[in-house]
């Protein structure tokens, strides 16, 4: 027995949710605090991290609330942010890639620089820092990594090629991760969800014809919030997935098991 009160109890494990300014990530950190860890926010802008780290703060204390501002494409700022976490808060139980861009153009008119911009923040991100984080876990035999993906990780659509190829390799990264470190004691699963309601997607709620048709093509008939996330993101941080392992869940309303 552990001591915790249920198998979804996260208290004193910490977690670092990359890209939780803001969006999705945001609320998942939330939700991970909710359940007991200490959580470490990421991101690019500190003015954003610092706001957030407030909010954060006045719900669940300054012990348990932190702050690691680093670029998730960078090599060395991944391998330093995940070190001083280690060296500050203490041992990182549970990763998020949450991290992402979104970039849209039709292919024949994409410059190729945006296809890196986008390839490097939503794939090479969760494999730099998901290897740093894992370095640390494996020795102590256990830890958690959630790769948060999105229905394009298996349902295509036009003008944005590169978030389509990044999601699809993200997915298959989440099980070569699985293959090299699951006998170790890490579970590595990914989230991806369907049509959220965030910055990232406010213009597509704002236009009249695509809202339409995404509450049509949806079988639960609305946008997903960010708070959808949060229960499976605890789930999947839990001794509650203990075995669970390479796998993608799919947070859609359905969407993507109908034509
Ligand atoms: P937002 O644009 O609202 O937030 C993105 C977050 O990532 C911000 O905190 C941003 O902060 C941070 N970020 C971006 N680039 C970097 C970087 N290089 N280094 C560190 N942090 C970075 O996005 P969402 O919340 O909508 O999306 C979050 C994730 O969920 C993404 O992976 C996205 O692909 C996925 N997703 C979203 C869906 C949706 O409908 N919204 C649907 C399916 C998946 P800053 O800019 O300051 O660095």
């Amino acid at each position: 027995m552990s001591g915790r009160s249920t198998a979804f109890d996260l208290t004193g494990d910490v977690a670092l949710v990359t890209g939780s300014s803001r969006g999705i990530g945001k609320t998942i950190a939330f939700g991970l605090a909710e359940a007991g860890a200490s959580v470490v926010l990421n991101g690019r802008n500190e003015d954003a991290l610092e706001q957030t780290r407030v909010e954060f703060e006045d719900h669940f204390g300054s012990d348990r609330v932190h702050v690691a501002g680093f670029d998730v494409t960078s090599p060395d700022a991944a391998a330093a942010g995940v070190a001083n976490i280690e060296r500050t808060v203490g041992p990182l139980d549970i990763l998020v890639n949450n991290a992402g861009v979104q970039h849209r153009v039709p292919m024949l008119e994409l410059d190729p620089a945006d296809w890196d911009r986008v390839l490097s923040t939503n794939l090479t991100s969760a494999f730099l820092v998901g290897r740093e984080a894992a370095r640390q876990m494996i020795p102590r035999g256990r830890g958690k990594i959630i790769n948060i993906l999105s229905v394009q990780a298996d349902l295509a659509r036009p003008t944005i090629a590169p978030y389509i190829a990044s999601k699809g390799g993200l997915r298959n990264l989440t099980r070569a991760m699985t293959a090299e470190w699951a006998a170790h004691g890490l579970q590595i699963n990914g989230l991806a969800p369907g049509y959220i309601h965030t910055e990232m997607t406010q213009n597509l709620v704002d236009d009249e014809q695509f809202n339409s048709w995404i509450l049509g093509r949806t079988p639960a008939a609305r946008w997903g919030k960010t708070e959808d996330l949060v229960g499976p993101a605890v789930w999947l941080a839990s001794r509650a997935s203990d075995f669970v392992n390479g796998q993608t869940i799919f947070i859609d309303g359905g969407m993507s098991v109908v034509v």
